[in-house]
């Protein structure tokens, strides 16, 4: 009995060896599938696809952050200087900042297991977190490795199309800021169809608010913009100073704190406005007069980040004599178009 026993015993312990051998060995083959094969994400029936695919790390999934975002029919923003991400649908705004493991929902702060990270030029977060902020349902299958997300987002969300919307200042019968021998409203207009024509070469849709020397309210060029839901709202204009000593560029943007629905946008306003302002005064090589906050009414009255470009003075002599040239209106729309494009690459 002793000896038998001691055989039992033995071959007891044999056995356990071999199942924490195993279970150990499970685990390993578990985290190396967990790492090589990308679980498969399906929204309310339909598999997605992603340039990145999604990983799980300590056992969360981490999926590509936009392409999630816009498939729930959010709208997003990636602000390369603050390196985060916002996106925003109906009343709810979730800002999530990389290589961090505290976004916020409407400004409130919650915290993740697994930061946010960068994996082959795609933001990545936690699927769960981010499917949830938007009211969708998040289940997992680990036999199938398939994540279901449910939710009431758009059917078939369509890749969102980006539209700039540009604006000469003035026109028709507001001349705007008048120069010895040149109106401002018509520097403004060769300026903005010369900058659309460069966004149009580069496959973005570019709508105006005028064409042509007509008169345009105010009201009316912030409202085109909202009605085309645009992307972008750039309005171009030359500036003016009782001195002609008085020159340079300077672009303006709006987002007070007075007002909820532009200081949420205050971050994406003044990289619109920065990266037009960097790109005019590095080809325009005037004077740098700075990125400014005004209360215009077309920065005020757009829902869109918008901006205002004060391109140079038509009351310097020197910088009225430029504007007269073919050459010095391209490079100013070449500076707004590179300006604005930077601003969407995200
Ligand atoms: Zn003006």
């Amino acid at each position: 009995m002793l000896f038998k026993g001691k055989i039992k015993n033995q071959l007891l312990t044999l056995f356990v060896a071999l199942v924490i051998f195993l279970s150990g060995l499970n685990a390993l083959l578990g985290q190396a599938q967990a790492g090589t094969v990308s679980p498969t994400v399906i929204l309310n029936g339909q598999k997605l696809f992603f340039d990145v695919p999604p990983l799980i790390e300590n056992g969360r999934t981490l999926v590509p952050l936009r392409a999630i975002f816009e498939a729930m029919g959010a709208k997003v923003y990636w602000d390369a200087a603050a390196r985060k991400v916002t996106a925003t649908k109906g009343n709810t705004t979730v800002v999530m900042p990389l290589y961090s493991t505290k976004p916020t929902i409407n400004g409130v702060v919650y915290t993740l297991d697994v930061p946010t990270k960068i994996v082959n030029n795609r933001s990545l977060a936690p699927l769960r977190f981010v499917c949830e902020a938007f009211g969708g349902k998040v289940t997992w299958n680990g036999n199938t490795r398939t994540i279901k997300i449910d939710g009431n987002f758009p059917d078939n969300p369509e890749p969102q199309q980006q539209i700039v919307v540009l604006d000469a200042g003035h026109g028709g019968s507001d001349p705007g800021a008048r120069g010895s021998s040149m109106n401002e409203k018509d520097a403004n207009l060769q300026v903005a169809l010369k900058t659309g024509a460069l966004l149009q070469q580069r496959g973005i849709r570019v709508e105006y608010t005028r064409r042509d020397d007509s008169y345009v309210s105010l009201e009316e060029r912030s409202s085109i913009a909202n009605r085309l839901n645009a992307t972008v709202f750039v309005s171009i204009h030359m500036n003016s100073y009782g001195s002609s000593a008085a020159s340079g560029t300077e672009t303006y943007y709006y987002a007070p704190s007075s007002d909820a629905e532009l200081y949420a946008q205050r971050d994406e306003r003044a990289r619109l406005a920065r990266a037009i302002q960097t790109q005019l005064v590095n080809t325009l090589q005037r004077q740098n007069r700075g990125v400014k906050e005004a209360n215009l009414s077309v920065l005020r009255n757009t829902s869109m980040p918008s901006a205002l470009a004060e391109v140079v003075f038509i009351s310097n002599p020197t910088e009225e004599g430029l504007l007269q040239t073919a050459w010095f209106q391209d490079k100013a729309a070449e500076a707004i178009a590179n300006g604005i494009s930077s601003y969407l690459q995200k």
